[in-house]
């Protein structure tokens, strides 16, 4: 479709559209902070508009510019001059880097889109778990067959860029996923008397497991472990234990530094940027010839 464009033309192009990744991941980001401060309440994300949680002063557009506004407004309310959580920034410049990593990785490929949506639902899993130890079913249960579509369009669409064209390894990816998920919180509740992870990451690695297939689930297994027992043990060194557990979570949270779900993320990020390349490394190095 650009194929009589110059090479300057198309280098135009390219920033052109990596600069709309940017401010539209922005915007995606700042939709994102409604959804965590509401959905773990059963709010709804579209009316009424964002307010000011303290004034309740509806915000303006131009008050809510991804990241610009909050470094004008010197973090606060521009009514109350409540102070604005940095969580608003940070989310809106990490979906805002993401987008933009994701249109350099994959181009002008149907890959771009399905993938951007994809790192907008793992960011929106990462905060709300963090925040309220929850992952919403709003996220997983769509992306669980949103996965195998997309599996199946790509078995039909050549140079889709999508990771994974074949809807059975999807399926694979799924079971496996949730399979082993589950059957490690069995066996903790069965040794340790006590939960291991809850259902909410078993049905995240499930989706993520449609999305990437079976090779996928294990790598991403063995990066949010790797992530989880990097980051638990800098934590323990660093002093500082689980902070603000709400009273009735405190029972099945103990001794559980941080929930699992946004390490299951990172290793979903990593995969989706480097993972085949993963994996390609890991079975030369034994070896093996290449099943991907
Ligand atoms: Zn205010």
């Amino acid at each position: 479709m650009f194929d009589n464009l110059t090479a300057n033309q198309l280098d135009t192009l390219h920033t052109i559209f990596s600069v709309v990744s940017l401010i539209m991941g922005g915007m995606i980001g700042s939709f994102l902070n409604v959804c965590v401060s509401r959905m773990p309440q059963g709010l709804s994300v579209i009316k009424p508009r964002s307010r000011c949680p303290k004034c309740e002063t509806p915000i303006t557009w131009y008050d809510n510019l991804p990241v610009i506004s909050w470094l004008i407004l010197g973090a606060k309310c521009r009514s109350c001059k409540t102070p604005i959580s940095w969580q608003y920034p940070l989310v809106e410049a990490i979906t805002g880097i993401l987008f933009l990593l994701v249109f350099l990785k994959f181009g002008l490929t149907l890959a771009s889109p399905i993938y951007m949506i994809l790192v907008a639902s793992l960011v929106l899993v990462t905060f709300i778990d963090l925040a309220d130890w929850t992952i919403p079913n709003e996220v997983t249960f769509p992306g669980m067959p949103l996965g195998i579509v997309c599996a199946l369009i790509a078995m039909m669409v050549p140079e889709s860029g999508l990771h994974l064209d074949d809807p059975i390894m999807a399926i694979a990816g799924l079971f496996a996923g949730g399979g082993i998920l589950y059957g490690l919180d069995l066996l903790s509740l069965l040794l340790l008397k006590k939960r291991g992870m809850g259902f909410g990451d078993v049905k995240l690695l499930a989706m993520l497991g449609a999305f990437f297939g079976l090779w996928g689930v294990f790598l991403i297994i063995i990066l949010a472990s790797f992530f989880g027992s990097g980051i638990g043990i800098t934590l323990i060194l660093a002093g500082r234990k689980q902070t603000a557990v709400s009273e009735d979570d405190e029972e099945e949270n103990v001794g559980h530094y941080l929930p699992f779900g946004p390490y299951i993320v990172m290793g979903g990020i990593v995969y989706l940027f480097y993972g085949p390349q993963i994996i390609e490394t890991y079975l030369s190095y034994i070896n093996v010839p290449g099943v991907m």
